[in-house]
């Protein structure tokens, strides 16, 4: 008898995790890798934050917390929902965990019955689908090429939707594409949605202050505000507020799922840690100026890396609108080979070379869903982003 349960089986373990992994300890072999794989800014947290979290600890603030979050950041958490978004959540209709990825699980082990279909765009985050099959879910899978801007259709929903679908993941501005629905687009989407009530929505914001060129932000219930009672909009500090490793995730939604989420992570973590509450209740509630700070120059490097990958032959990259990752088609080296004669035939054995051979790791399309494409996260030095570029370029012009 298996000792794994059979809930694993078709589950594979996150690539981007993986690839960040595999990059830590190539470089702590003294290899020369430049790591492009985790989505996670190279800023520091802002220091009014770490001074927050210093003074809590100071002040004996080490102990359990409510399992939903301390009442200081369900406040800040609901105020910034109403500030930023327009959007109405009482303290209650609020859920604290430990990341996104948490936010989600909970989310999906309280409401995804064996069966359940839930639809996710591709390229999509590559934990959605896993997330949704650890739990006996189906994703259902709707392409978004990069000729319709990696967006999906109101058409293409419509047709995906049937009386099992339970969820609709959103993800705007996207990882791995960086490509971000417009209100007017949010508004097409959510016409559809009316017609089907059964349908519920998960909007992953998380990368919602991170747009460039004047994009403006929006989220689905805030643009359809009848949507509203059967929406999760999820947020979170790591990617804006450069806080990956305080592991603070949130999401507003209607009582009746929070509170089934809030059982699920009784059962398990209990709460994020206290200390990082505290952490976040200070982010949200200071000064942010540092977010235009950085993505002014998250966009030099973006306009930096496209142009560079542009110039490489066999590589071709759209000009994402938000997020930190572009999402560059590696069609053209399809079928060629390197100078030791390795074949690539996938973005994975592209990816793969790539890491071998120049010391450049990235983390391949078909993880997304979508190929043959690989994915940069350029939240790393601009320095260190010339040098990788420079090392894709002379990688591509090597292969025969
Ligand atoms: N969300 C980031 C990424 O896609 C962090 C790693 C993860 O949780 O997937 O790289």
């Amino acid at each position: 008898m298996a000792f794994v349960a059979d809930r694993l089986n078709a589950v594979k373990p996150s690539a981007t995790i993986t690839v960040s992994q595999k990059a830590r300890e190539l470089k702590a072999d003294g290899k020369d890798i430049i790591g492009l794989g985790a989505g996670e800014p190279d800023f520091d947290t802002p220091a009014h934050i770490i001074e927050a979290a210093k003074k809590a600890l100071d002040d004996g603030f080490t102990r359990y917390t409510a399992t939903n979050g301390i009442p200081e950041l369900l406040d800040a958490i609901s105020e910034k929902f109403k500030r930023e978004n327009n959007l109405d959540y009482a303290p209650s209709q609020i859920h604290v965990s430990c990341g996104g990825k948490p936010v989600i699980f909970n989310a999906f082990m309280a409401t995804i019955n064996r069966g359940d279909e839930v639809i996710i765009p591709a390229p999509y985050w590559v934990s959605y689908p896993d997330i949704t099959v650890m739990f006996g879910g189906v994703p259902v899978f709707l392409d978004c090429p990069a000729s319709n801007g990696f967006k999906m259709t109101p058409e293409q929903l419509d047709e995906k939707i049937t009386t099992k679908t339970k969820w609709l993941m959103l993800n705007s501005p996207s990882n791995p594409s960086g490509a971000a629905y417009t209100a007017d687009e949010l508004g097409k989407l959510a016409e559809v949605l009316l017609k089907h009530p059964h349908v519920w929505i998960f909007t992953d914001d998380i990368y919602e202050h991170i747009v460039y060129d004047d994009f403006e932000f929006h989220s689905i219930a805030q643009i359809e505000p009848r949507l509203w009672e059967r929406t999760v909009t999820m947020n979170g500090m790591s990617k804006a507020y450069c806080m990956t490793g305080w592991r603070v995730g949130f999401a507003g939604g209607p009582e009746n799922i929070i509170k089934a989420m809030t059982k699920v992570q009784s059962q398990s973590i209990s709460h994020t840690a206290a200390v990082s509450q505290v952490a976040a209740t200070a982010a949200l509630n200071g000064p942010c100026d540092f977010i235009s700070k950085n993505n002014k120059v998250f966009k030099e490097r973006r306009d930096l890396v496209v142009s560079m990958l542009n110039q490489t032959s066999g590589l071709n990259c759209p000009t994402p609108e938000g997020a930190f990752y572009v999402y560059p088609s590696c069609a053209g080296v399809i079928g060629k080979s390197t100078e030791n004669g390795q074949k690539i035939l996938s973005d994975e054995d592209f990816v793969t070379a790539l890491l071998e051979r120049e010391g450049v790791a990235a983390v391949h399309g078909e993880a997304f869903g979508l190929t043959p494409h690989f994915r940069i996260s350029y939240a790393t030095s601009t320095d260190l982003l010339e040098e990788a570029c420079t090392r894709i370029q002379r990688f591509c012009a090597s292969l025969r």
